[in-house]
């Protein structure tokens, strides 16, 4: 092959490989998911569908106004996952799954990509926000993960809101459980596909990822886990670089699906990886993991995206994800199902 064959060769096969800036970079951006699994068209009523869109696009508002006034992407995570966190309709806070002896038990991770600080929570019982706990734990200890009563005795110290368990009951979640023990009776269920294909188990994961004005990224992920989880059974929520990642360098995730899948293969950081080291796209990127290798092991779920350029991407393998976003000087967008 003549030598000017060759560089022209090179320099397709390089160009394609660069992070990309399809669009010139926005001044700040955002992106939210309220979880994936079997969310298809004609599951909901117009009026729930409705009520799940206007959340995500409240959401959403808050973030951008956070970031519109000069916010930190830290700030603007922390605060759009409590709007989540706050409302029943989501598997985070308030409207948290059970587990299989009936109680809530709460995960939370965020991380600044400014500084590769991060701060995460596991099987919390009594705070309102563990996103805002675990935002304390990055800021206030020397540590990054807590856990349990010591995370709960450290919230105490820093005068975060504790609500009396009973507040994360709700019916549909109390009513899911109950779905599942009668069909753990029968012996109906017994594989990991009946967890990705049923809602009864998870649903409503939240999580948020943003680029501010400094081109500082952060992302945040909070979640009740899975629907009957039993033994003290962490997710892949606060795994940092399982659920949850953020590094200016390349890229803010926040995940959602079947946990054991993502901490298996990393998700978050690997997808960070890619971009850094294989010099990916975050398209590229996030497809590869998501679209591709988790398929292939049929590990179910979805992530929100946001590279330093400002470009999103929100791949998911299962039926839908709710999911928005919202980029400076343009309209919010939200969706539920596949495209
Ligand atoms: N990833 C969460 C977990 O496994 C659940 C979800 O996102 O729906 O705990």
């Amino acid at each position: 092959m003549k030598k000017w064959k060759i560089s022209l060769l090179a320099i397709i096969v390089i160009s394609s490989c660069q992070p990309q800036t399809k669009t010139p970079r926005p001044e700040f951006a955002l992106a939210i998911h309220g979880g994936a699994g079997s969310i298809k068209p004609g599951q909901f009523s117009p009026v729930e569908e409705k009520e799940f869109a206007d959340k995500l696009e409240e959401a959403l508002k808050v973030g951008y106004k956070i970031l519109e006034n000069g916010g930190t992407s830290l700030e603007c995570v922390e605060k759009v996952v409590n709007v989540l966190e706050d409302s029943p309709l989501f598997n985070a806070g308030k409207g948290a799954v059970f587990t299989n002896a009936g109680t809530n038990e709460l995960d939370a991770a965020i991380m600044d990509g400014k500084t590769l600080n991060a701060g995460t929570v596991a099987g919390i019982k009594r705070v309102k926000n563990p996103i805002t706990l675990a935002r304390l734990v990055m800021m206030e200890s020397p540590h990054v993960m807590m856990i349990g009563d010591g995370a709960e005795k450290f919230g105490e110290m820093n005068r975060v809101e504790f609500v009396d368990p009973e507040y994360f009951y709700t019916e549909r979640r109390w009513e899911s459980l109950q779905k599942i023990l009668e069909r753990e009776k029968l012996s109906l269920l017994d594989n990991d596909n009946d967890y990705d294909n049923d809602n009864d188990y998870k649903f409503g994961t939240v999580g948020c990822v943003a680029l501010d004005k400094d081109g500082n990224l952060a992302a945040a992920t909070s979640t009740g886990g899975m629907t009957n989880k039993r033994w003290g059974r962490v997710g892949d929520v606060p795994i940092i670089g399982a659920g949850t990642y953020a590094d200016n360098n390349t890229c803010a995730i926040s995940a959602t699906g079947h946990g054991e899948y993502f901490i298996r293969n990393v998700v978050a950081y690997q997808i960070s990886s890619l971009i850094e080291h294989a010099r990916l796209s975050l398209e590229a990127a996030a497809d590869s993991v998501v679209m591709r290798k988790l398929v292939k092991q049929n590990g179910s779920g979805g992530v929100i995206a946001i590279d330093k350029f400002g470009n999103i991407s929100m791949p998911f393998n299962s039926e839908g994800m709710f999911r928005g976003s919202f980029k400076a000087g343009e309209e919010p967008v939200v969706a539920m199902f596949a495209n």
